[in-house]
């Protein structure tokens, strides 16, 4: 039967017409090949990436080394999303040597996000374009179901904000990284770190070229919410399981929407202990999605979306365009985040609003913050976790400390209270409406 390198498929689909028998099947993220097979090696021609064989692999790369990467940098940023994009864009510009590496073969896709952003929050990383930004809203709109079934809604003025599109904007930020000098990597992953004693002296890395030892004098994790990184380096990065949002997302199209408005719906019924929303993505379209708490929804949280969409007569005339599934972090950070030579930031810190589960301009702000660091301890020739800390003590005096207040905001309300007035208060003015 033949054999596939997952490392190296690409999902291109290229090989599933040529066979004879019908033995290839592209499931979405995965080339299965089922006992049909007989090995007739016509599918491994038209492999564009190599990623078919017939007999055991063999390293056919280029002997085994990575399309061309130096031996050694002084920081290596590991996940491409707004974190560590902004974390390598930012040391590049102070002069660092940079490597940025991302598993994924899209940066940016697929998208794990409803895309909402504020204004203020979005202006000190990157002035707003039309090419990243679906939708500007201006107005936002908070619905309550009851226990008893009754619905309130109120509306307001939301503040200035932004639906992105996340699979362009982080692209962007990415390119950006890349024009300030820093080397960026795509279906490159991370598998471990290289340790001196305690000390973290560099990467392993797997791209289709191979592997290879990378050396750095400070990495930065930024892996997102299924970080190991921090875990590989001897940091407790577990995520509760009560504090875990668990997401799941329709692109709607052909619905009829208020395209400046954001909305949200809170209420056991609709999503336990987490919320539905709306955000326009423009004319006619939206992120309809929502996050239940993971111990108290009896159910996945897809079920409670179709089923949201469903209540909802403007929603039900449209056509789900894009599933978006995901996790949220709305967890209290973790108590480190720092070790010898190494720093998280974003997802992979959890340094996400408890209260909204918002990570996007939190992540972007802790990877300038963990630039910031790295540039100077590498400049002072230490970079032991004493050093390191000062991103720790920066960041707890800063937005941590608002984050901190958030998860007790939170904790203060089991999820049987967060449709209460006062809850909600609270979440209004997290999402930034007044
Ligand atoms: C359904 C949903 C809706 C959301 N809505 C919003 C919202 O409206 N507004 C908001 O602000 N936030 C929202 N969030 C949260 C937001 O998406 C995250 O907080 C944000 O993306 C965090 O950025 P990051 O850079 O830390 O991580 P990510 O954006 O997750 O990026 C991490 C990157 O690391 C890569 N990676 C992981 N492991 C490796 C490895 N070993 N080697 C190389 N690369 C690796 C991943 O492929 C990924 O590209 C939402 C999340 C979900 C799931
Ligand atoms: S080796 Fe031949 S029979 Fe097997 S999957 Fe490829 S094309 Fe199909
Ligand atoms: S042709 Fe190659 S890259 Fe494309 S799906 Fe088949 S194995 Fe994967």
């Amino acid at each position: 039967m033949v054999l596939v390198d997952h490392i190296r498929c690409a999902y291109c689909g290229s090989c599933v017409s040529v066979c004879p028998v019908g033995a290839l099947d592209l499931a979405e993220t995965r080339l299965l090949v089922d006992q049909s097979c007989t090995d007739c090696g016509l599918c491994v021609s038209v492999c564009p990436t190599g990623a078919l064989h017939t007999e055991p692999f063999r390293d056919i790369g280029a002997g085994g080394t990575m399309w061309p990467l130096r031996r050694r940098y002084d920081l290596i940023v590991i996940g491409a999303g707004p974190g560590g994009s902004i974390a390598a864009r930012e040391a590049a510009r102070q002069g660092l040597s940079v490597l940025l590496l991302e598993k994924r073969q899209e940066i940016g896709s697929p998208v794990r996000c409803a895309e909402g952003i504020a204004h203020e929050q979005l202006i000190p990383f990157i002035a707003p374009d039309s090419h990243w930004i679906s939708a500007t809203v201006t107005g936002a709109e908070f619905t309550v179901a009851g226990d008893d079934g009754r619905t309130e809604t109120t509306r307001g003025e939301g503040g200035s904000g932004y639906v992105l599109e996340r699979r362009v904007f982080d692209r962007v930020l990415a390119e950006q990284a890349a024009s300030a000098g820093a080397e960026v990597r795509v279906k490159t992953a991370a598998t471990a770190l290289l340790m001196d004693g305690r000390a973290v002296r560099g990467v392993r890395v797997r791209s289709p070229f191979g592997e290879a030892e990378v050396e750095s004098r400070v990495v930065i994790g930024a892996d997102g919410v299924e970080s190991r990184v921090g875990a590989w380096a001897g940091l407790d990065t577990t995520l509760p399981h009560q504090d875990t949002m668990s997401c799941a997302q329709f692109l709607l199209a052909g619905i009829d929407i208020d395209p400046a408005c954001t909305c949200y719906y809170v209420g056991m019924d609709v999503a336990p202990g987490g919320y539905a929303w709306v955000f326009p993505k423009g004319e006619r379209r939206a992120n309809v999605g929502l996050g239940v708490q993971a111990n108290v929804a009896g159910r996945p949280a897809l079920d409670y979306l179709v089923r949201f969409v469903e209540s909802q007569p403007h929603l039900a005339q449209g056509s789900p365009v894009t599933l978006v599934t995901g996790g949220v972090p709305v967890a209290p950070q973790l108590s480190r985040f720092v070790t010898n030579g190494l720093m998280l930031v974003g997802d992979a810190a959890r340094q996400v609003d408890p209260l909204t589960g918002g990570g996007i301009a939190n992540a972007m702000a802790a990877g300038r913050l963990a630039a910031e660091v790295a540039t100077e301890c590498i400049a002072a020739g230490d970079v032991s976790v004493a050093a390191l800390s000062a991103y720790e003590t920066r960041w707890h005096a800063g937005l941590g400390r608002k984050l901190a207040r958030r998860y007790r905001l939170k904790e203060r309300f089991p999820p049987s209270e967060r449709a209460s007035r006062e809850c909600m208060r609270v979440f209004i003015v997290a999402v930034g409406g007044k």
